[in-house]
């Protein structure tokens, strides 16, 4: 009997989760099976809870969540940390004897890659974030609390960018961080740093905004990783920016996960380092 965790998302086949989790067991000595759960897009709650009663393989401790689960993900658990709460989603859940409790994880592991990974301090910043889903709901909280100076909100949706921006007003004023929402054509220009957390990436395309909203030298982030995230990479090389893909958040998430399931921390850049050579398609 080993304890079982699993990706639940659809589509869960690409995801390297399996892979980042094996070598945190490894490196920490714990014990666990981490797996891939595809769930139908209108079944995620009968499948999730058919995972969570367990089986002969062991019990069912967790899961992450991801796209597009997350903000379903947070309505099924009875509690949930502060920060899952305000994202509205939620990335990993803890399958507790009194009930499931949902975290979100992303938002402190793109902090952690782009002030230890990139080097870059946010504080005092003008930020970007493009995209207004589950992953940008759940990034939005923790880069506020990083404290920029301005923070746009941009969306191809724009209600929807504003409703996240609503529900973070509190967070804004307490930076004091200048928030806003806008539009995909009309979110201003020259900010320092640029998180891409739309699926365009996914769709094979680069950025769905105009290059002037990059400051020269910038730090443009794309959450996609793997051959899907070159366009954007491309892109922000090609106007003068410093690109960076989103592997390092999705190694660092994936280690705040880790302790909230396990209590135990694991040493992320020698895991971070394996993935990357695994992508590139070398040894691991
Ligand atoms: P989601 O909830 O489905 O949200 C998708 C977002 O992309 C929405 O803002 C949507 O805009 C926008 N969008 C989709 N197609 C677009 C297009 N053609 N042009 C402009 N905007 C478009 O997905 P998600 O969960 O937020 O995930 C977003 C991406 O982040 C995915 O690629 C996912 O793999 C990645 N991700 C990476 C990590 C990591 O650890 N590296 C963590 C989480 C997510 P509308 O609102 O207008 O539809």
């Amino acid at each position: 009997m080993t304890d079982q965790y699993v990706v639940a998302g659809h589509p869960v086949e690409h995801s390297q989760s399996p892979f980042i989790h094996a070598e945190f067991a490894r490196q920490t000595g714990q014990s666990l099976h981490y797996g891939r759960l595809l769930c139908p897009l209108d079944g995620f709650e009968t499948t999730l809870r058919e995972f969570a009663r367990g089986s002969s393989a062991g019990p069912a401790l967790g899961c992450n969540v991801t796209t597009p689960f997350k903000f379903e993900a947070l309505r099924l658990c009875s509690t949930s940390s502060a920060r899952a709460a305000l994202a509205g989603a939620a990335n990993t859940l803890r399958f507790d004897a009194s009930g499931w409790y949902a975290d979100n994880t992303d938002g402190a592991g793109l902090i952690c890659d782009i002030e230890k990974g990139a080097g870059v301090a946010l504080a005092g910043r003008r930020i970007l974030l493009v995209g207004a889903g589950g992953a940008a709901a759940g990034v939005l909280g923790p880069l506020l609390a990083s404290r920029p100076a301005l923070l746009v909100v941009a969306n191809r949706s724009l209600a929807k960018a504003q409703a996240l921006v609503e529900r973070h007003r509190g967070a804004a004023k307490a930076g004091p961080v200048l928030l806003r929402a806008a539009g995909l054509g009309d979110c201003g220009g020259a900010f320092d740093v640029i998180v891409n957390a739309t699926a365009t990436s996914l769709q094979g395309t680069a950025a769905p905004v105009d290059p002037a909203v990059l400051a020269p030298g910038a730090l443009a982030l794309d959450l996609m990783y793997g051959p899907l995230a070159a366009p954007f990479l491309a892109w922000a090389r090609d106007h003068g920016a410093v690109g960076r893909d989103g592997l390092g958040m999705l190694v660092e998430q994936a280690a705040a996960a880790f302790h909230l399931w396990r209590g135990v921390r694991p040493e992320t850049a020698s895991v971070l380092a394996k993935l990357r050579r695994r992508l590139a398609g070398g040894a691991a």
